[in-house]
């Protein structure tokens, strides 16, 4: 460590730990802990940590090109573009753009849908719909359509409001329905958005096949992806998946919003596309929507290091371990693992739901299961399961939004063992008892 004292991070941080190395599904701190990586980072560590193939891909890339601007086509890009459309892609996705991670996947995104109209003369259609509890980036305009509130907060007064459907939470139904008896409503309230907004006026709507960390883990009732398509296609509106969490076989399926039965029109990916080993994201989009732009002669986002030759290597050499080792197949087989060992966990009196898909499985702690009151924000209850994890040397994502609280993301590398799978939910438990001790309006007390 440097003598200088360093202000790193921004602000203070209990995850400021000093991680030196990372092999599997372990981070290797200085002080010699082997720290449990059950968050896969932040719901990226898919191919697992510490292979070599990435890196070497990168020093090779480097080596031969360090960096052109992103409309020069260099072999990194193509092999990746080929590969994408070879393995990847649903059918229909032959527009890439790449950037460097999620926020701008998802800001490319909503840009495109904007352009897509703006190109065929409806320039009045601009609004993109997201949905509460949703996240979809750290910027300005992805804050503002995301549904994370305590994010948005600071910046509020900088965008231009925009409607927010409500989410699919079964357990909580914000509709105060009950699935299947409200026959998806949920997916109804974004047309009834649109049709008060004025369809002229809204360019698309977004949302996460599986709500990633906001909301955690919440799972689309059978029907809710079909009913979406269809009211965009009444009202001429761009749908786009943002599956920077879901994509690339977190779910178990290569892409969550092709398990739904209904394709959206573009995808917003990053996370997962490089396992974590470079920076890189892709927003991917059917002829149908870049015609227009192309008659035009637009072009969606331009970043420096969109398509970063490096990147691209790394994002390529991780795509095809992903195959070559089935590794899809795995975070089927071993999500089914994670999910049944967690519904271990429903037992426990302050879990009020276990859910989730494939290796992105979340809880729900409460102080009171039958009525499902929340602990108070000023609890911690989050950040006290995130330390007592940690003291067991296991690392969880904490997720929610402030409002919505308590929630624990569990993400793993797709490499993970049963034997991690117990010591993560194990610990979990122990982490959950610790965190309520004391509570005497706790529903265990
Ligand atoms: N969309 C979703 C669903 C996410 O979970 C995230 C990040 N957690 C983003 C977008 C933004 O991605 P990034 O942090 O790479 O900018």
């Amino acid at each position: 460590m440097a003598d200088t004292p360093v202000n790193w991070p921004f602000t203070p941080s209990p995850l400021a730990i000093d991680i030196v190395g990372a092999q599997g599904c372990h981070l290797h701190a200085r002080d010699g802990r082997k720290i449990l990586d059950a968050a896969g980072g932040a719901m990226v560590v898919n191919i697992g940590h510490g292979r070599r193939e990435p890196g070497e891909a990168m020093a090779r890339a480097s080596s031969a090109v360090s960096y052109v601007i992103p409309p020069f086509v260099t072999p990194q890009r193509m092999q990746l573009a080929e590969r994408l459309q070879r393995d990847w892609l649903p059918p229909g996705f032959t527009r890439l753009h790449l950037s460097s991670g999620g926020s701008e996947a998802v800001e490319t995104a909503i840009k495109l849908a904007r352009q897509h109209h703006f190109a065929k003369g409806d320039t009045g259609k601009w609004k993109v719909i997201g949905r509460d509890l949703s996240y979809h980036g750290a910027t300005v305009a992805t804050l503002e359509i995301g549904g994370h509130a305590a994010r948005r907060a600071p910046v509020a007064a900088m965008a231009r409001e925009t409607p927010k459907a409500p989410p699919h939470y079964c357990l909580r139904c914000p509709l105060g329905k009950t699935y299947p008896t409200c026959d998806v409503a949920c997916a109804d309230e974004v047309e009834a958005i649109i049709l008060r907004e004025g369809p002229d006026t809204v360019a698309g709507v977004i949302a996460e096949p599986v709500v990633g960390s906001s909301g955690g883990a919440l799972e689309p009732p059978p029907g809710y992806w079909r009913k979406l398509r269809a009211i965009c296609d009444r009202h001429d509106v761009v749908l786009i998946a943002d599956e920077v969490v879901t994509g690339f076989g977190r779910t178990g399926v290569r892409f969550a919003s092709e398990g739904e039965g209904a394709l959206p029109d573009i995808i917003a990916t990053a996370k997962g596309m490089s396992g974590g080993y470079a920076p890189i994201g892709g927003t991917f989009a059917t002829e149908r929507i870049a015609e227009p732009l192309e008659r035009t002669g637009d072009a969606p986002m331009f970043y420096t290091f969109s398509a970063h030759p490096a990147a691209c290597a790394a994002a390529d050499a991780v795509l095809d371990i992903l195959s070559k080792e089935d590794l899809m197949a795995r975070a089927r087989v071993m999500g089914d693992r994670l999910g049944a060992r967690l519904q271990r966990l429903k037992q426990h009196p302050n879990v009020a739901e276990v859910r989730g898909r494939g290796l992105l499985r979340a809880i729900e702690i409460v102080r009171d299961r039958e009525t499902l009151e929340r602990f108070p924000a000023e609890a911690n209850i989050t950040m006290k399961v995130l330390n007592g994890g940690l003291a067991e040397n296991v690392y969880f994502y904490p997720g929610g939004t402030g409002a919505q609280r308590d929630v624990i993301v569990l993400a793993p590398p797709f490499i993970v063992t049963d034997a991690e799978i117990e010591t993560m939910c194990a610990v979990l438990e122990r982490a959950i008892d610790r965190a309520v001790e004391g509570d005497s309006l706790s529903s265990r007390a």
